[in-house]
């Protein structure tokens, strides 16, 4: 699932909670939900370790993390300055636990035991409530939920 469709959640949900705290809690949980959309991650993975990894993430990623920081720039534009740490807040614990996630796919570093536990209580949750669909079908859900978000955002 890319970053972007999570901070999109947590950009809505952080305008929905003052309470930075909370906005993070809820945003945090927010993942796994969202995670729960028919992504189509798998032929994305494949297609990643075909040849140029590294590169290859590191563009993806970056686009992504483009879009997610002007999603997140456009919102706490628009809102009120009391609402910034909340929406900042519950953009970040939204994308957290995929933050995690890619530097240990990146570097392959993850030998700690409660980063890895993490890794792999994500990874699990993903694999259970997976519908598996082609990455177009994927891409699409998730064209259609960040749309459907920014709707509800701005
Ligand atoms: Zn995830």
């Amino acid at each position: 699932m890319f970053l972007s469709v999570h901070t999109a959640a947590g950009i809505f949900i952080g305008k929905q909670i003052p309470n930075p705290f909370l906005a993070f809690m809820v945003g945090f949980f927010s993942h796994f939900i969202v995670d729960m959309v028919p992504h189509g991650d798998d032929e994305l993975n494949l297609w990643l370790e075909k040849g140029g990894r590294r590169i290859k993430i590191r563009n993806v990623v970056g686009l992504d993390i483009a879009l997610s920081s002007a999603l997140v720039s456009a919102a706490i534009s628009r809102v009120d300055i009391r609402c910034i740490p909340s929406i900042l807040a519950a953009a970040f614990g939204s994308v957290l636990p995929d933050l995690v996630w890619w530097p240990w796919k990146i570097f392959e570093i993850s030998k700690e035991k409660l980063l890895f536990k993490f890794v792999n209580f994500h990874h699990n949750l993903q694999e259970k409530f997976k519908r598996n669909v082609s990455f177009k079908y994927g891409f699409a859900f998730q064209v259609l939920t960040l749309i459907g978000l920014a709707l509800l955002i701005f």
